[in-house]
């Protein structure tokens, strides 16, 4: 894993725009690269092609697209940019969110009508930190779909992607000049191809122990559930060029991940005025700020766990998600016609739970802001049956990485582009800021999706321009 000398790269072969992963970001990269004109390799380390959008939801928040306004809805870029702005409290790259959020509809508009991705708005709640319904997934609302529909459209458009091709080293110029990416092959066999532009599309620093213990003690110890082939090999390489990094504090959590299933659990339980208790049956948190936050409150509970508490009502709005049809489908899902029986099932102290459950029905009547500064004014009681799912904290994927222009190239300290490489997604600075606080829900794929858009339109001008 090097940056060495151009002089040094011996390659027989040669495409204009080399792409670096095959997960959301770099295959829509190579969609919109191809588009504008140019050859396309796509290197992936796996042996098939997944990332962590295939492990993902695969839902993408987008504002002012035809699926929001058949239902109705007005949002707009300038409202999205807002509630990005928001849970990033002012500390992530303004230029970025706005471009971010201006490309966001169009680029769920384009994949859905040129490229066949089957996108539904998701209805019935709301995400934490969204003004409005906008979050677009495929039917069943997985990852496996979004990434499946992507591969598709890429092979209907002559995109040659390698897997198992984990590469290893770049070769460039004095100036950053990136010119031949080596790889290397199963077999230990490697390979040198030459190329006029390089996307960055290889996630970030989830799946290398050491930078996630560097960057983010408080979540090193939670389990990782992203794409362990994501190493953080774009930090690596980009730092040897000379690129500037940032936010590599920042990570992307969840805090229910249904145990031992390993399924998220959608948000929608929660935000619809569900609750969280730990082992003690005892809330600990304002459970709707953020998901990504949720992880580490979680882990500090006893035994690393708690429970998600709602009722059919709430779950009404999540059937048919792929990964919560699971969960009930394996016995997950604890019911009961009480709380108390519920407490019995969960194993924790009756008495506790209905406090609990008391006090939250108190709030919702009151108004009264929690001490969490959490507000359940206008939801309704829980009602039998009531149920329950025992979740923990995990990492799902980090959010520091390259720091990029509007272009997605990558740029310097000084603020100077790199001559030909570009990043987006998991590779390139989020949008959450400097910590697990800011992540707005859906920021990774909306980063993957917008950033490969236009870090594939760039890289295909930058080639031409070669
Ligand atoms: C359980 C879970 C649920 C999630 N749900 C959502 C959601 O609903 N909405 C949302 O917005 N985000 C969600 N996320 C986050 C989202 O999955 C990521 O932000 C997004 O997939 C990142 O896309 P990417 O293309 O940048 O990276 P990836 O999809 O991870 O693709 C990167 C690819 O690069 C490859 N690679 C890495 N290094 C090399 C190398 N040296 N050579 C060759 N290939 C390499 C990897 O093998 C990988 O295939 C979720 C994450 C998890 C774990």
């Amino acid at each position: 894993m090097a940056v060495l000398p151009a002089a040094e790269a011996r390659f027989e072969y040669s495409v204009p725009v080399v792409i670096i992963g095959a997960g959301a970001c770099g295959l829509t990269a190579a969609l919109a690269a191809r588009e504008a004109g140019a050859e396309v390799l796509v290197l992936e380390r796996g042996a098939k092609p997944a990332g962590s959008t295939a492990l993902s939801t695969g839902l993408i928040p987008a504002a002012g697209t035809r699926f929001q306004r058949a239902l109705g809805i007005e949002d707009s870029p300038e409202l999205l940019a807002a509630d990005i702005w928001r849970k990033a409290k002012g500390a992530t790259d303004r230029a970025i969110v706005d471009a971010v959020a201006r490309a966001s509809g169009p680029t769920i508009e384009w994949l859905a009508d040129r490229h066949g991705v089957a996108f539904k708005l998701v209805e019935g709640f709301l995400y934490p930190g969204h003004s409005v319904l906008r979050m677009h997934g495929t039917p069943h609302r997985t990852g496996e779909e979004l990434e499946s529909a992507l591969l598709a459209a890429a092979a209907r458009l002559g995109v040659d992607i390698v897997s198992s091709a984990v590469a290893t080293d770049l070769y460039a110029q004095g100036d950053g000049r990136v010119v031949a990416v080596g790889f290397s092959r199963p077999d230990g066999a490697t390979e040198i191809v030459g190329c006029d532009a390089l996307v960055l599309a290889c996630c970030g620093f989830g799946g290398n122990k050491e930078m996630v213990r560097e960057h983010i003690p408080e979540i090193a110890d939670a389990e990782f559930w992203g794409h362990v082939g994501n190493k953080g090999d774009a930090i690596r390489w980009g730092t040897a060029l000379g690129a500037a990094v940032a936010d590599l504090g920042s990570y992307q959590g969840h805090g229910a991940v249904a145990t031992p299933y390993g399924n998220p659990v959608n948000w929608g339980l929660l935000t619809n005025g569900g609750y969280q208790v730990n082992t003690l049956g005892a809330r600990f948190s304002n459970e709707v700020r953020g998901y990504s936050e949720q992880a580490v409150e979680v882990i500090a509970q006893p035994g690393r766990v708690a429970w998600d508490v709602f009722d059919e009502t709430r779950e009404r709005p999540i059937l048919g998600f792929a990964d919560y049809d699971e969960i009930r489908s394996l016995g997950g899902v604890r019911r009961a016609e009480s709380i108390r029986a519920l407490a019995a099932l969960m194993g924790v102290p009756a008495e506790a739970l209905e406090r609990t459950n008391a006090e939250v029905d108190e709030l919702r009547a009151s108004g009264r802001e929690d001490r969490w500064g959490r507000k359940l004014a206008g939801t309704a009681p829980l009602g039998a049956p009531f149920c329950a799912i025992k979740v923990t904290g995990a990492l799902f994927h980090t959010q520091g990485g390259l720091v990029i222009d509007p272009g997605a190239a990558v740029l310097r300290p000084d603020g100077s582009r790199l001559p030909n490489l570009f990043a987006g997604g998991g590779a390139a600075r989020g949008l959450s800021g400097p910590s697990n606080w800011g992540y707005f829900s859906g920021g990774g794929l909306l980063t993957a999706t917008t950033l490969g858009f236009i870090a594939g339109e760039s890289a295909a001008r930058c080639a031409k321009r070669a």
